[in-house]
């Protein structure tokens, strides 16, 4: 018996040497794999998504954003390996809220990729979100896709990226809930946060005005009121008309707090600005996170980010 052990524990011995082996081997085709067999392959729309998800999927999984960093995710070109990862994926998520949209770019992948249709595993993160709605004339009735920019909602999006993981690998549940409850206390303090941070600005300066109108969600939970050269970035971006209409409201209402943001070209706030002579007080985070290693890199450090951008912005 003892030898039959013994050579048991010799081929097991060998068997996880061959094994270390080839994970060894495949270290550079994908740096994020962490050696199991069983990890999920997930996709998310863009990179906001994507920082939420890996909090809760962590180790399981190995993880492709299709809208790149600093990019406008309404509308993208999906290139050749999106489609490859979306076919191979075992999780796709997307924010939905009529923001991936524009083309229907997102709709006519999912369909290439043979991930249309109620089986496929495609989950929509702000499930269970109140949705606001677009006041453009045209576009009255269209649902206002920035839920994120409300703490309470990236909450949300944390407990459905869970419940996905769940639903798709019940095996690993203990996993999910762990990564899932330490990553919501985080999430729950930085909204206490911004509450008491916000608060420090009276209030009728809680008032600015970015290029796209991303702050509807944010202005109910923090209360702002948030002013706009166009509402959703789609088509039409700073068109005379638009650039007008801010014009005036920013001289009738006195604004003095004008914001960039980090995903959107600058050119249209700048000329705002020169006409109005109002300062551009900072650039915030609204369509994306930044660039690993920069400033606001995660869906956590954008949002303090942007607290105190705007806290410092409209009490100087
Ligand atoms: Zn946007």
């Amino acid at each position: 018996m003892k030898t039959k052990n013994r050579i048991g524990a010799s081929i097991a011995f060998l068997l996880l040497f061959a094994l270390l082996a080839g994970c060894t081997g495949n270290e550079e085709q994908d740096a994020s794999a962490n050696g199991g067999e069983d990890t999920l392959q997930v996709v998310t729309t863009y990179s906001i998504l994507y920082d939420i998800v890996k909090n809760i999927g962590g180790d399981r999984i190995e993880l492709h954003s299709l809208a790149p960093i600093g990019s406008n995710p309404h509308e993208y070109e999906p290139l050749p390996q999106d489609l490859q990862k979306t076919t191979d994926a075992d999780l796709v998520f997307y924010n939905g809220l009529n923001l991936e949209a524009g083309n229907s770019w997102f709709e006519k992948l999912l369909d290439t990729s043979g991930k249309a249709g109620e089986a496929a595993p495609v989950f929509r993160l702000s499930e269970g979100v109140e949705p606001m709605y677009l006041t453009t004339e045209g576009k009255e009735g269209e649902e206002d896709p920035h839920a994120w920019l409300d703490i309470q909602n990236g909450i949300q999006y944390a407990e459905n990226a869970r419940d996905a993981f769940i639903e798709i690998d019940p095996e690993h549940q203990d996993v999910y809930e762990q990564n899932a409850e330490a990553y919501i206390s985080q999430l729950e303090e930085l909204h206490q946060e911004a509450v008491d941070q916000y608060s420090k600005i009276p209030e009728d300066e809680r008032v600015f005005v970015t290029s796209e109108g991303a702050f509807k969600y944010f202005s109910k939970a923090y209360d702002f009121q948030a002013e706009y050269i166009w509402e959703i970035n789609q088509e039409n971006q700073g068109t005379p008309n638009q650039i007008t209409r801010v014009l005036d409201i920013i001289e009738e209402q006195n604004i003095e707090g004008l914001f960039l943001e980090t995903s959107i070209d600058p050119r249209s706030m700048e000329m705002v600005a020169r006409e109005t002579g109002v300062d551009i007080k900072g650039k915030v985070f609204t369509d994306s996170i930044g660039k690993p290693g920069e400033d606001g890199d995660t869906y956590l450090k954008m949002m303090q980010w942007n607290i105190d951008t705007i806290l410092e912005g409209l009490t100087n």
